[in-house]
């Protein structure tokens, strides 16, 4: 189904081109240009309520049952639940200020929740002391002891669990040899850069083996490009360990690219926690779909309806959407908010069935392997 709509107001704000087919299409600022979406790349933003993690508790590493933490006036963690499953990589992604470093003190037990109930590995452990959790942490600045060389840092846990030496010395050797610390095993905290930093405070996690290891922003204060290599190796240490990792942080991208699956924490409250790709095709709330990539949001009002095609009049025209069963019972409810990724509009071209629209672009940014087009179309929201 083709539509146009002109003489509106507005934002469509991102399109993602490469720029080899932008050049092609000869699309610069100020100029109009009809543009078209595929239907499939329409998803309805729900406010559904998140299903209970069916997984038997034996399964699962973290067992979070309605945890709160006030600090004065204000809620930290609202009624925290959260399911982490034995050797799973969960991430749990959200501005500054939300919680995450809170949940994670909870967990690791250097703070106590007001209420609520926190089981580790099976076991109530709200009130097990900080040293006999299975769990190791990773804090942001990575609170090496600037005293000790890499390798005493790496071998401190196994000393302490008083390791035969030989056992310290093997144990430490192949982490350090895992973690690319060979060269550096002399130096000191103070004279590593911040990826030496990170691989050592790694190490030293690693080494003895935790059921659970908590990440508290690792790669936060690192290049672009470290954190490439840092993101990659996150998840290498996962496939190689199978331990459980939880990871707290604010770049979507990480947390995205790195875990199986991702918290979106908002104030205090976990929003939806689903596999990188559910969240990014099927958001239920509109925080979610904006905390995980770009979005368009327009609001569509119900008109028609032809099996899994939609026909809603929105802000930037009627635009007919294919949508799950549970997003078309949603819409049909009257009002919704719908998102369009970038990725999904195209310039130019598109099939017979596509939605068009007719927009001025406003500003054409080259980030390298795309560009992004900003186009003014419709009435923003
Ligand atoms: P960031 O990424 O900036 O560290 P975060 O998501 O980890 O943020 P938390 O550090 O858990 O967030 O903080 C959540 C809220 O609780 C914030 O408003 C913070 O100011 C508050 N808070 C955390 N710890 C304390 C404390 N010890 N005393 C008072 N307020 C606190």
């Amino acid at each position: 189904v083709s539509r146009v709509a002109r003489g509106q107001r507005g934002l469509i704000r991102r399109l993602d081109r490469s720029p080899s087919s932008t050049r092609e299409a000869g699309v610069q600022a100020g100029k109009h240009a009809s543009f078209s979406f595929v239907t499939r790349g329409v998803l309805v933003i729900l406010d559904a309520l998140q299903p209970a993690d069916s997984k038997a508790s034996a399964a699962l590493a973290v067992e979070c049952q309605f945890l709160t933490r006030r600090f004065g006036a204000k809620d930290a963690l609202a009624g925290v639940t959260l399911n982490v499953r034995r050797g799973e990589f969960l991430s749990v992604l959200g501005p500054a200020g939300c919680g995450k470093t809170t949940l994670l003190r909870l967990i690791a037990g250097l703070d106590l929740a007001d209420s609520g109930g926190l089981k580790i590995a099976g076991n109530e452990s709200s009130h097990v002391p900080a040293w006999r959790r299975p769990v190791n942490t990773v804090f942001p600045g990575y609170a090496l002891f600037p005293h000790l060389s890499v390798s005493e840092n790496v071998a401190f846990g196994l000393r302490l669990k008083r390791l035969p030496g030989r056992d310290i010395v093997r144990f430490a050797t192949s982490a350090m040899e895992l973690l690319h610390l060979t060269q550096i095993a002399g130096k000191h905290p103070h004279e590593l850069s911040g990826e030496e930093k990170l691989r050592t405070a790694l190490a030293r996690a690693l080494v003895v083996e935790p059921e659970i290891l908590l990440l508290d922003e690792p790669l936060a204060g690192l290049d672009a490009a470290a954190r490439q290599r840092l993101g990659q190796t996150l998840r290498e240490l996962h496939q190689r360990n199978q331990n459980t990792f939880l990871l707290a942080t604010a770049d979507a991208e990480l947390a995205m690219t790195a875990s199986d699956r991702v918290a979106v924490l908002r104030a205090g409250h976990i929003e939806q926690v689903d596999t990188p790709d559910v969240l990014y095709e099927r958001p239920r709330t509109r925080f979610v779909a904006e905390a995980v990539g770009a979005c368009n949001l327009v609001q569509g009002e119900f008109r028609a309806r032809s099996g899994q095609l939609l026909e809603a009049e929105t802000s930037i025209g009627v635009l007919v959407m294919e949508l799950s069963e549970i997003g078309i019972e949603r819409a049909e409810q009257g009002k919704f908010i719908f998102g369009i990724r970038p990725e999904r509009i195209s310039l130019r071209g598109g099939g017979a069935s596509d939605n068009r629209i007719l927009g001025r672009i406003t500003e054409v940014a080259f980030t390298g392997a795309m560009s992004r087009y900003v186009v003014r179309v419709g009435e923003s929201i």
